[in-house]
């Protein structure tokens, strides 16, 4: 196939457009139902049979509750506990707000 095409490329342009015509054959449709045509077809769609009160759901959900951090060791910088391949919030907060108070000073005035 790729020898063929190959071939084709070095004939010429005409060629290679008659190669790559579509041949006439009907597609199928790509068009999604809309919700009228779904309510004609006569299907029930999935319904929860009665309303689920907040208690219930509360309680579906108890064991889902906060868990204790086990991945939390000390700063090498400044000592202050932090999440583990995380950056330190101590230090990067002091990064920043360096970099905002030489972003704000002077052209001509002598940095730190
Ligand atoms: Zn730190």
């Amino acid at each position: 196939m790729a020898l063929a095409l190959a071939r084709q490329a070095v004939a010429g342009p005409s060629v290679l457009r008659a190669a790559f015509t579509l041949p006439a054959v009907a597609l199928p449709s790509l068009r999604l139902p809309s919700l009228n045509d779904i309510l004609e077809w006569g299907i029930t769609l999935a319904v929860p049979k009665s309303k689920i009160s907040h208690s219930r759901k509360s309680m579906r959900s108890a064991h889902k509750g906060i868990k204790n951090k086990t991945n939390l060791n000390h700063c090498p910088a400044c000592g202050s506990v932090k999440l583990s391949h995380n950056l330190c919030a101590n230090c990067f907060s002091q990064i920043s707000r360096r970099w905002k108070k030489e972003a704000r000073a002077p052209v001509g005035e002598p940095r730190e």
